[in-house]
């Protein structure tokens, strides 16, 4: 326990969706030490170690943007400014372009680690009054699979249970995900639940083998992309033995007729074949779900980051609901969100297809409400463009102006060395960030310090909709300002009305009532009661009990407009790029244990830099063997968009045929050689419009 706290506030860890509570101690020297915080349902005082080392990043201030920063044209250098000249050259530049192109001119480009009431005011600053959709975020990168799968089936992007689940089930089914490294604490309730009840029936399936397999009953090591077949031939062996709840598949969903069709096509020999796992493998899985009486589908990147990532939510949710595990405890499919407030975005529509409480972007009538509400301008019933999208229209001109907040776009999206290109094309690039290493700075015709974590209050919405206060501990270094503020002034300056708000609270507020009569609604839900309850699940109205709603679909009702879920017979088509003499290898890229995202914050942290020092390619023994690739050799990857050298990891956990390369590293002193995403696949999902980053085709040789 920290020794001389002279004050101790509580936050939430900014890190990834499980959202774990931290206290956090204000030294008399003005620094911070941090705890987990015990009183918390989520981690009851745990943290993993990027959370506990969380205070490194916030003492460590030697690569913070302290001031405004502007250069009269591509030409010059940077100079300082005040806030008023940065904002008001910014406001100039968005109106002559606004004025001349048109709102979709511009845009801006988010993050999945903004706080609620940021993602709020950007979201209503575009869509409300400068008329256009074009905001989108890195949640795009991310959940975007999830949500658009969820709306299908459930009618809402609602994920349907709470944490307190896992203690309530008997078999976990975890796909495409390694929760034992990038979900720790989350998983290690997980691994306790199954240490105090062996009957538990842990269900892993990757192409390698992570860490997450140690506990597992049963591993299906599958062939990257065959997740459709195997959850398509899993279902049918569920309907073979009779271990389906009829009554839900009549009464509370459609679409189980054209699904067991479907998935009667394939003999489970013939799909076990097509994922390389044995028949037997699939059928013990069956079982396994079959027999539960409490069943929990886990799932994160492998599923969502990819070409067919809706279709692959969708077979996987099509398990909960032939066998009706939905809407009751110890049951459900649970979408393990990659970033800290990727669901308090989506809560406020901060997505270019969304609109706030999970309005819908195509519905007139919703549209009218929330322009009434905000009393701007008409909200156009066009979707704005998708983040891979915005880069390529900057990149054929189409976009004029972007703004950059709070992510790092030139490390995490796909195919980055186009990116690099877009933003060299670009005509105004604003860049609004805490750290001086931001690869777009290179670019920014404007730069705007903005407070970080621990510096600015908000609330964020964890993976099972639990709503946490974050307090504000430490004013922010220079004249860095909270995100929300910059956006607010910018709004003024640009002349719109409704941006004058007093503080966080204000916008909460306003983001609260607009929730009213939504089935997301917390109209009953003030910074007060938040600040008394701590963490509250939504939907939290009027007269909820204190915590909220921990379950959502009790009644079997869903969002639908037949109140019914839907099962959807979606074809397992694969359309990624496919390897060929050239390219033979598959890459799928991921992260480690000890980093997080592009490493602005993590990296800073010797104790976590530790792990992996440095970028490194693993592969299977046998075909290094055939490449005559020894442990440690530099080796060069190939794809169609261009090459990565890093050394070679040689490792029987990944199939043959398979090579992965961790996403965290960006250029290193204008070498980008460690950069995974020069070589990834810009191809995205039609639907969800989310990269593919777990397949392409490559080549490997030694360097
Ligand atoms: Fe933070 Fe996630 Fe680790 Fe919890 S599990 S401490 S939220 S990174």
């Amino acid at each position: 326990k920290p020794r001389h706290a002279t004050n101790q506030l509580s936050t939430t860890c900014c890190y990834c969706g499980v959202g774990c509570g931290v206290l956090l101690h204000k030294e008399k020297n003005g620094s911070v030490t941090l705890e987990g915080n015990k009183d918390h349902p989520v981690n009851k005082g745990a943290l993993c170690s990027k959370g506990l080392n969380l205070h490194h990043t916030v003492n460590d201030k030697t690569d913070r943007l302290l001031y405004p920063q502007m250069r009269y044209n591509k030409s010059m250098p940077m100079q300082r400014v005040s806030w008023d000249d940065a904002l008001d050259r910014t406001a100039a530049v968005f109106k002559t372009f606004i004025d001349k192109y048109g709102p979709d001119s511009v845009a801006f480009y988010a993050s999945g680690q903004c706080l609620t009431e940021e993602y709020y005011v950007i979201n209503k600053l575009m869509k409300g009054f400068i008329g256009s959709n074009n905001i989108d975020t890195n949640s795009r990168l991310c959940m975007s699979s999830a949500v658009a799968a969820y709306k299908l089936a459930l009618g809402e992007d609602s994920v349907p249970l709470c944490y307190e689940d896992i203690e309530l089930a008997d078999c976990f089914y975890v796909t495409g995900a390694n929760p034992a490294w990038c979900h720790p604490i989350l998983w290690r309730r997980v691994e306790a639940h199954k240490a105090a009840n062996p009957n538990v029936k842990i269900i892993v399936v990757d192409p390698r083998v992570t860490d997450t397999v140690s506990v597992a009953d049963l591993y299906l090591q599958l062939n990257p992309g065959t997740d459709i077949t195997l959850n398509h031939a899993i279902g049918r062996v569920l309907i073979e033995n009779g271990d389906i709840d009829l009554d839900f598949t009549t009464n509370h969903a459609e679409g189980f007729d054209a699904y067991s069709k479907l998935v009667f096509e394939k003999s489970v020999s013939e799909a076990a074949e097509i994922c390389g796992v044995n028949e037997a493998d699939i059928r013990l899985a069956a079982k396994y779900i079959g027999e539960a009486k409490g069943y929990i589908a886990m799932w994160t990147m492998g599923l969502n980051q990819s070409a067919i990532g809706v279709n692959k939510n969708l077979s996987l949710i099509n398990l909960n609901l032939i066998t009706g595990h939905i809407g009751k405890p110890g049951s459900g499919p649970l979408s393990l969100t990659g970033q800290p407030n990727a669901m308090g975005g989506r809560e406020v529509g901060g997505l270019a297809n969304l609109l706030p409480a999970h309005r819908d972007l195509g519905n007139p009538q919703h549209r009218e409400e929330v322009q009434k509400f905000w009393g701007g301008t008409t909200i156009s019933p066009k979707p704005g463009l998708s983040a891979t999208e915005m880069f390529a229209a900057l990149n054929d001109g189409r976009l004029k102006a972007i703004w950059i907040l709070c992510t790092n776009p030139l490390t995490s999206m796909p195919n980055v060395r186009l990116v690099e290109d877009a933003l060299k094309k670009a005509k105004f690039v604003v860049v609004q960030e805490i750290t001086n290493k931001s690869e777009s700075l290179a670019f920014a015709d404007v730069i705007l310090p903005a407070a970080a974590w621990a510096e600015k209050e908000g609330t964020m919405t964890n993976s099972e909709r639990r709503i946490s206060y974050l307090n504000k501990v430490l004013d922010a270094p220079g004249e860095a300002l909270p995100d929300a503020e910059i956006i607010c002034r910018f709004a003024r300056k640009m002349g719109y009305k409704g941006f004058d708000f007093e503080n966080n609270a204000a916008i909460y507020a306003e983001h609260a009532r607009l929730t009213a009569k939504t089935n997301i609604d917390i109209s009953g839900l003030s910074y007060e009661l938040l600040k008394e309850h701590k963490t509250v699940q939504w939907p939290y109205k009027k007269k909820s009990p204190p915590k909220g709603t921990p379950r959502l679909f009790t009644d079997r009702k869903f969002y639908t407009p037949s109140q019914k879920a839907i099962i959807h017979p979606v074809p397992d088509t694969l359309t990624s790029e496919k390897p060929d003499t050239d390219f033979p290898f598959i890459l799928t890229t991921g992260r480690i244990r000890d980093q997080w995202h592009t490493m602005s914050k993590t990296g800073k942290v010797n104790k976590l830099n530790q792990h992996y020092a440095q970028s490194f390619l693993e592969i299977n023994p046998v075909d290094a063997g055939r490449l005559n690739i020894n442990e440690g050799d530099v080796t060069v990857i190939t794809s169609k968009r261009g090459s990565v050298q890093v050394k070679a990891k040689i490792s029987p956990q990944i199939k043959q045929g398979v090579v992965f390369l961790p996403m965290h590293w960006g250029k290193i002193l204008g070498n980008d050689l460690n950069r995974a995403n020069n070589i990834t696949s810009d191809k995205i999902d039609p639907i969800s419009k989310e990269p593919d980053f777990k397949f392409c085709a490559v080549n490997v040789v030694k360097f």
